[in-house]
C-alpha cells in the first residue's frame, strides 16, 4: 500500500490490543486506521491451516475475569463464535483445581475468529510495516517501508515494547526519561511452537490438552478434540521458555526430531507424526510487565502504548490495555 492517509488516531498493530482500542475510539466517533505488518489480523492469536485442518498456533484459549471484557465475550458466545472449553488447569490436565475455576474460551473455527470478528467494519491496512514515527504538525507522522505515510492527531503503539521503542528511535524521537525507562524495563520470553499432523490419534487427558510447565514441551493440545480440526488430528505444541531459548537457533529439521521424540509417549497405537510446522515467537509472553494498563507519553503529541505487557498479560490483559489506551487518547484529544 502507498499514498498518504489522514485519520484522527493511527493504531500500529492489529492484535487484540489494537483492535479493542479501535473499537472504543470508533464508538466515540473518531476516524481510526489500524495498520499491521502482517497480511492478517490477530498478532499472537494465529490459527493455521495445515493438512486440511485448523490449528491454533499462538494463543490457545482466553480467560475472562473483567466485566468490561466479559461484555464482548457475551456477544461472541451469543453469536456462536466461541465456546467454553474448560474451567481451569491442574498440573498435567485440564481438570479444574479448586482455586482456579475461571472458564477458558476457545473458538470453533480457531481463536483467530475473535480478531477477525473484531476487525469487521474497522479500517485496517494489512501488510503495512511501519518503520518510523515522528511528531509532526498537529500530531504524528508514521511512515511504512512501502512509503505509505499516515498523518494523525494521536498514535497508539501496540507492538511488543522493544519494537515500539525501535520505531521511535529510528527518528530519534526522545521520550521523557521516566517513560523511556519504564518501557525499556518490559521484557518477554520466547516460545517455539509447532503444529504436528498426526496420522492416527494422540492420548491426552480431558478435554484434549496437557499443561506441564516443567517439561521441554509445556503444552500439547489436540485441535481435533477441541473442535477446530474435525477431520484431521492436528496437535499444537509449545516448548517451555528455557528450551525455547536453548533450541531457538536449531534448524527446523533438528527441532522436529526433538518434538517427535517428546510426543512419542502420547501417540496411540500405530499413530505416526506425519508433518511438523514450526513457528518462532520472539516476544511470546511478557515476563516483566508495566504496572499500568497503558502509558501515555509525556511531553509529546498524544501517544499511548498498549499491549499484553501493560498490567495484565495474555489475551484479556491485551484487550483491556487496548481499551485503556483508547480512553487515555480520548482524554488527550477530547
Ligand atoms: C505461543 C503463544 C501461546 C499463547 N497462549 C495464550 C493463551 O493460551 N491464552 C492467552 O490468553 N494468551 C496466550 N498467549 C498470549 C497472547 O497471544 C497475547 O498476550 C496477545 O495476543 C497479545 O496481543 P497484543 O495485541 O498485545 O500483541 P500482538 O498480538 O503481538 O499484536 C501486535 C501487532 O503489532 C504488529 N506489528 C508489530 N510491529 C509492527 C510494525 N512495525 N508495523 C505494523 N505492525 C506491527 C504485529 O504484526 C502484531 O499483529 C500466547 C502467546 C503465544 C505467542
Amino acid at each position: 500500500m502507498s499514498g498518504t492517509f489522514s485519520c484522527d488516531v493511527l493504531i500500529v498493530g492489529a492484535g487484540i490490543a489494537g483492535l479493542m482500542a479501535a473499537h472504543r475510539l470508533e464508538a466515540a466517533g473518531k476516524v481510526v486506521v489500524v495498520v499491521d505488518r502482517e497480511e492478517r489480523v490477530g498478532g499472537r492469536i494465529l490459527t493455521e491451516h495445515v493438512a486440511g485442518g485448523w490449528a491454533d498456533t499462538g494463543a490457545q484459549f482466553f480467560t475472562v475475569r473483567d466485566p468490561e471484557f466479559s461484555r464482548f465475550v457475551a456477544e461472541w458466545l451469543a453469536e456462536g463464535l466461541i465456546f467454553e472449553w474448560s474451567t481451569g488447569w491442574s498440573d498435567g490436565s485440564l481438570l479444574p483445581p479448586a482455586d482456579d475455576a475461571h472458564p477458558r474460551y476457545a473458538a470453533y473455527e480457531g481463536l483467530m475468529a475473535v480478531p477477525r470478528r473484531l476487525a469487521q467494519n474497522l479500517t485496517i491496512h494489512k501488510a503495512v510495516n511501519i518503520e518510523t514515527v515522528m511528531p509532526a504538525v498537529a500530531g504524528w507522522l508514521a511512515v511504512a517501508d512501502s512509503g505509505a505515510a499516515y498523518q494523525c492527531q494521536a498514535l497508539i503503539l501496540t507492538p511488543p515494547a522493544p519494537l515500539s521503542l525501535a520505531l521511535l528511535a529510528a527518528e530519534q524521537v526522545a521520550l521523557a526519561a521516566a517513560d523511556q525507562a519504564a518501557l525499556a524495563a518490559i521484557t518477554y520470553a520466547p516460545c517455539l511452537t509447532a503444529v504436528c499432523h498426526i496420522n492416527g490419534a494422540i492420548n491426552l487427558p480431558e478435554p484434549g490438552a496437557l499443561q506441564r510447565p516443567d517439561h521441554p514441551i509445556s503444552w500439547i493440545a489436540d485441535n481435533q478434540r477441541k473442535g477446530t480440526s474435525p477431520r484431521v488430528c492436528l496437535v499444537s505444541v509449545h516448548v517451555n521458555p528455557m528450551y525455547s531459548r536453548l533450541w531457538w537457533l536449531s534448524p527446523d529439521v533438528e527441532l522436529a526430531g526433538a518434538l517427535r521424540r517428546e510426543l512419542q509417549p502420547f501417540l496411540a497405537a500405530n499413530a505416526t507424526v506425519q508433518e511438523i510446522t514450526i513457528h518462532r515467537w520472539l516476544h511470546a509472553v511478557p515476563t516483566t510487565l508495566h504496572p499500568e494498563r497503558t502509558l501515555l507519553a509525556a511531553n509529546l503529541p498524544p501517544l499511548a502504548f498498549a499491549g499484553d505487557a501493560f498490567s495484565g498479560p495474555r489475551v484479556e490483559g491485551a484487550a483491556l490495555s487496548g481499551l485503556a489506551a483508547a480512553e487515555a487518547i480520548l482524554e488527550a484529544i477530547g
